[in-house]
């Protein structure tokens, strides 16, 4: 990261970005949006549909989910920063791809090097495994992980909640987990 790095480089980069495939079939990068001293960043796995289509980050069904999550511990989305490791929507919502992630994952620890978040919480498998490692969610949901100077907080992504109703209840618990550490 450079001296003069800002969020708004990073955004226009990303929406220019050809350092995978995936810029060929995507409609619009979604480089993510948010204050840029947030005390809470979330980290989703990519873009589906309707945020390929706005180019805004979680705007969709799992999106939505994710906001009543928030309010529920008495946040709104204005006052969190939402982005995804993967910028752009990979064809038919496939599972990213390695050489994707490792593509796209500058952006995102710029993203981190410039909000200084208090906490990142990592929506899904796709997020943990490729910033911390793979982990059994079953297990690393609800938990904080600390490494290299930053705080993690892990939870499931809101689309497994919208496939299977238990998993909302597990990440309303999780936030509530989330609420006591920020003492909001
Ligand atoms: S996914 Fe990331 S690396 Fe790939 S084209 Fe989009 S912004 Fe660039």
């Amino acid at each position: 990261m450079s001296d003069n790095d800002s969020l708004s480089k990073i955004v226009s980069e990303i929406q220019k970005c050809t350092k995978c495939p995936l810029h060929k079939t995507r409609k619009n990068a979604v480089p993510g949006e948010g204050p840029d001293n947030a005390r809470l960043m979330f980290v989703g796995e990519a873009p589906g549909a309707t945020e390929d289509r706005t180019g805004l980050p979680f705007v969709g069904r799992s999106g939505k989910l994710l906001v009543s999550l928030l309010e529920n511990i008495g946040l709104s989305r204005e006052d969190v920063y939402i982005t995804s490791i993967l910028k752009s929507r990979p064809p038919k919502n496939r599972s990213p791809k390695k050489s994707e992630i490792e593509a796209c994952f500058p952006f995102l620890e710029r993203q981190i090097n410039l909000i200084k978040p208090e906490i990142i919480v990592l929506l899904g498998g796709v997020a943990i495994s490729s910033i911390i490692g793979p982990w059994k969610l079953s297990e690393a949901h609800g938990k904080f992980y600390e490494g290299k100077g930053q705080k993690y907080f892990m939870t499931y992504h809101p689309a497994a909640a919208l496939r299977f109703p238990k998993f909302r209840d597990i990440m309303m618990a999780d936030f509530a987990i989330l609420k006591t550490e920020l003492n909001i």
